[in-house]
């Protein structure tokens, strides 16, 4: 790669907004005030905006491989933290993506050094979704399904944090689960049934709200 032709194309891309709105970058540093918080994976093919059309300040997003919400990853929560609590976004999306690299690595033997432990979050996945998993005999659809349940999990972990349980409460924030199909350029919705899963596992993860739980200990 030039990077010299990335000089060359933002100039050419200040001209073009430019053209369409002369105020354009003055609006741009005034805020931002997104709908959506997107959570995607790190892959080069799987850029935020360009697949879905939207322009600077209409998506906050975070990227890692392969799109994982660990529960103590501190940089995913504050992301979390900060879309949902100060900038009030109503659509959290976890998006996975089929060909993930990420989730192909994890189901291999290989020791990859600092990124076993990241692996790791997606094996267990795997574990509990194993007899579907395991019941898939091409390994690509194998693969495929993983991804779309790595989705599922993700999610579940988005609404497991204090911040969305009292969003979706107060304010009807919503979490959605895409994947991206890169071999049609398609995103697909996998309609996740969260107010079951909400239900299912409220029971053990619903955070009280912390004035109430000091009156409980009183
Ligand atoms: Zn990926």
């Amino acid at each position: 790669m030039d990077i010299k032709r990335v000089f060359e194309n933002n100039k050419v891309w200040i001209t073009r907004q430019l053209q369409t709105d002369s105020n354009y970058f003055e609006r741009l540093s005034q805020g931002q005030s997104p709908a959506m918080l997107y959570i995607g994976c790190s892959d080069s093919r799987v850029t935020a905006e360009e697949l879905m059309g939207l322009q600077p300040g209409e998506v906050f997003v975070h990227r890692n491989i392969a799109n994982m919400v660990p529960n103590s990853d501190l940089n995913v929560m504050s992301v979390i933290h900060y879309a949902v609590d100060v900038l009030k976004v109503s659509h959290v999306v976890v998006c996975g993506h089929y060909g993930c690299g990420g989730i192909k690595a994890a189901m291999q033997q290989a020791d990859l050094g600092i990124l076993n432990p990241w692996l790791r979050n997606i094996r267990d996945v795997y574990r509990l979704h194993r007899r579907e998993l395991d019941a898939i005999e091409d390994e690509e659809h194998r693969y495929n399904r993983l991804a779309e349940l790595n989705v599922q999990e993700q999610c579940i972990n988005v609404i497991k944090t204090a911040e969305v349980q009292k969003a979706v409460y107060e304010r009807k924030l919503t979490v959605h689960g895409w994947i991206f199909d890169m071999a049609t350029g398609k995103l697909i919705d996998l309609a996740i049934d969260f107010e079951k899963i909400t239900k299912d596992i409220a029971a053990i993860y619903k955070i009280v709200p912390s004035e109430v739980s000091l009156e409980m200990n009183m």
